[in-house]
């Protein structure tokens, strides 16, 4: 018998949980005008899709849904696009529903 199964990573994620740390973004993504390509990257590889271009054309970054995984800050914190650490001891993601 064969069982064809598929598993979206947005369903995966809509399992995890996280906390919030407000006002204290764990990225921040350096002030521009025009987005460089590393940035533009940033738009496409995000697996919780956490970056956004808005209406002025420029990337923004909500970190509510990061899941820490870190491709971003390869990308973009080698070229200073992005700022990046952990959330502080508490805050960030719960892994342990998914
Ligand atoms: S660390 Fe991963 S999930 Fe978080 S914003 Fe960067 S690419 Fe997205």
């Amino acid at each position: 018998m064969n069982v064809e199964t598929s598993v979206r990573v947005e369903d995966k994620l809509f399992y995890n949980r996280y906390l919030v740390d407000v006002g204290r973004p764990h990225i921040k993504v350096r002030a521009h005008t025009k987005p460089s390509p590393q940035l533009l990257a940033l738009l496409k590889v995000c697996p919780a899709r956490c970056y956004e271009l808005n209406d002025k054309g420029r990337v923004e970054v909500t970190v509510d849904g990061c899941i820490e995984c870190g491709t971003c800050r390869v990308i973009g914190e080698p070229t200073g696009d992005i700022e990046w650490s952990y959330p502080r001891g508490g805050y960030g993601v719960l892994f342990k529903f998914g």
